[in-house]
């Protein structure tokens, strides 16, 4: 299948799933705890197990096929969606993918990993942990790319660029029409936050349609030294490319830190029971490292009495991480506990 071209707001669009995303109503769950709560299924698609970095991509790509790009290289941690997205994006479009992911040697190719081969990617082991290191490999291997006569492009990392962005502006918009057709009205958005473009994105297209539920971001990566002014920017240079001239104030950003663990990717007792409570409840799979993290913020406030709803779940996806330990066990461990205990709450 080849991706069909459309326009938005003046900026090309690359089709790589259906839309809109189902929008569904979690009922048993609401009951459960006390509060109505809607799931926006970001992890329901067509291209590459989906998740929330589908829709950057589709703005990006469409961007490097413009420019005539042919290959695409991406940094990540070993289970980055983001990277997976991109190498079943690449696989989509007959792009050659590379990806330097951190640390040495392959090993294990569980979850996301796992995928990326399956996708065709060219994996290069940096050797590196932090960010700075990854992307200075990225560079190198963009310059030798090229040497040899291919047109490589350069993901951002987490696919976060003000162009990726815009993919959630849309997205915004389309949630408002869903909620139009259901007839209701949201008082928030809950979602996972980690390198920033879904959030700006989101904040952006509320600003556009001038109306709307509140976007809370539950930061589970701790990757800037102040999120919301990140977030702020994001969202006025995302803006600037659909003629949306608006300086976002770092108020205006709604970032909540405390649900992460102890660092990004580590595993939290909220997150998996929230995730085992979801799964027994609704059918619906959510992932520790993002997702699960978002939920349980949401079920904690939820159970605690701090919101009442209709509040939306932005369901970013992330489920291949499900399938990698540590998170497996941490899982089995969690549907156990949910079992001995179902009428017990997370928070
Ligand atoms: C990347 C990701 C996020 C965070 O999105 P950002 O735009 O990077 O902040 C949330 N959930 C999942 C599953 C992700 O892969």
């Amino acid at each position: 299948m080849s991706p069909t071209e459309r326009e938005w707001r003046g900026l090309r669009r690359l089709e790589l799933t259906p839309t809109p995303t189902p929008l569904d109503r979690a009922e048993r769950l609401s009951d459960h705890v006390g509060a109505e709560i809607w799931i926006k299924r970001d992890d329901v698609g067509a291209i590459g197990v989906a998740g929330n970095k589908i829709r950057k991509l589709e703005f990006l790509l469409a961007a490097a096929l413009a420019e005539g790009a042919d290959t695409l290289i991406i940094v990540g941690a070993r289970q980055s969606n983001a990277a997976r997205a991109t190498a079943a994006s690449a696989a989509l479009l007959g792009l050659e993918c590379h990806l330097v992911v951190d640390g040495d040697g392959v090993g294990a190719a569980e979850g996301n990993l796992l995928l990326d081969q399956l996708f065709g990617a060219v994996i290069h082991p940096s050797g590196v942990q932090d960010w700075a290191a990854l992307e200075r490999r990225a560079r190198d291997l963009e310059e030798e790319l090229a040497r040899d006569g291919r047109h490589p492009f350069r993901m951002p990392v987490g696919c976060s660029s003000p162009m990726g962005a815009v993919g959630f502006a849309c997205a915004y918009e389309e949630l408002l029409q869903q909620l139009d057709e259901e007839q209701v009205v949201a008082e928030s958005i809950y979602h996972a936050s980690t390198s920033g473009g879904t959030h700006a994105g989101l904040v952006l297209g509320r600003k556009m349609m001038q109306r709307g539920p509140r976007i809370h971001g539950i930061d589970v990566g701790d990757l800037y030294e102040d999120a919301a002014e990140t977030i702020a920017s994001l969202a006025r240079e995302a803006g600037a490319l659909i003629a949306v001239d608006h300086e976002f104030s770092v108020e205006a950003v709604e970032i909540e830190s405390g649900h992460m663990g102890r660092c990004y990717g580590s595993i939290t007792e909220q997150a998996t029971a929230a995730i085992a409570l979801t799964a027994r409840l609704e059918g619906v799979v959510a992932d520790p490292v993002y997702s699960g993290k978002a939920l349980g913020a949401l079920l904690e406030d939820a159970t605690r009495g701090r919101i009442k709803g209709p509040v939306v779940f932005w369901h970013t996806g992330g489920t291949p991480a499900c399938f990698a330990m540590p998170y497996q066990e941490a899982l089995v461990a969690a549907a156990g506990a949910a079992e001995s205990g179902p009428g017990e709450q997370p928070g």
